[in-house]
């Protein structure tokens, strides 16, 4: 077992001197051979982490990510321009750096590997969505919505209807 840290475009390579270097290159990538020690390394380097993973070289699914495409900057920024600027998920106003891209109907479910199942999403609803439809996270986002306003609601009548003027809108 082999795990490397990656964003799925560059891969985390030490240096000697304890500094990160990122490289596009996966046999330069630095292996580490457990997932704590991979981990430390995320949590002491949290800037220049950010938005990156860890992935098992030799596990198939991770091969599957490994064989994944690369997306240029330019098509990076068309999908930027067509989403305004915007998480398609969350609809937080993102940084170009900051994007991350997701696939709509994911990999693992056969969705394609191709610009038109690519959609620009913020680091945090990426990290949620993970391998499940969109469809079953927005179910699933207002059943904890539901589920938590009641738990936490003071005011049960009120609660009570605008719990029924939600579903109105739902459904
Ligand atoms: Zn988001």
């Amino acid at each position: 077992m082999a795990i490397v840290i990656t964003n799925g475009e560059y891969y985390i390579q030490n240096t000697k001197t304890g500094k990160v270097k990122k490289t596009k290159d996966i046999n330069e990538a630095t292996q580490f051979y457990h997932v704590n020690k991979a981990m430390r390394k995320i949590l002491s380097k949290p800037a220049q982490c950010k938005g990156y993973y860890l992935f098992d070289t030799e596990d198939t699914y991770s091969r599957r990510k490994q064989n994944r495409k690369h997306y240029s900057q330019d098509v990076r920024k068309i999908l930027y321009d067509k989403a305004n600027g915007k998480c398609a998920i969350c609809g937080k106003s993102l940084l170009f750096s900051d994007i991350t891209l997701d696939h709509i109907i994911p990999l693992i479910q056969n969705g394609k590997d191709e610009v038109e199942n690519l959609q620009v999403c913020c680091y945090e609803c990426n990290q949620m969505k993970g391998s499940i439809l969109p469809i079953d996270l927005y179910q699933k986002v207002t059943e904890i919505f539901m589920y938590q306003t009641e738990k936490n609601t003071k005011c049960k009548l009120k609660w009570k209807i605008a719990h029924r003027l939600l579903l109105s809108c739902i459904k």
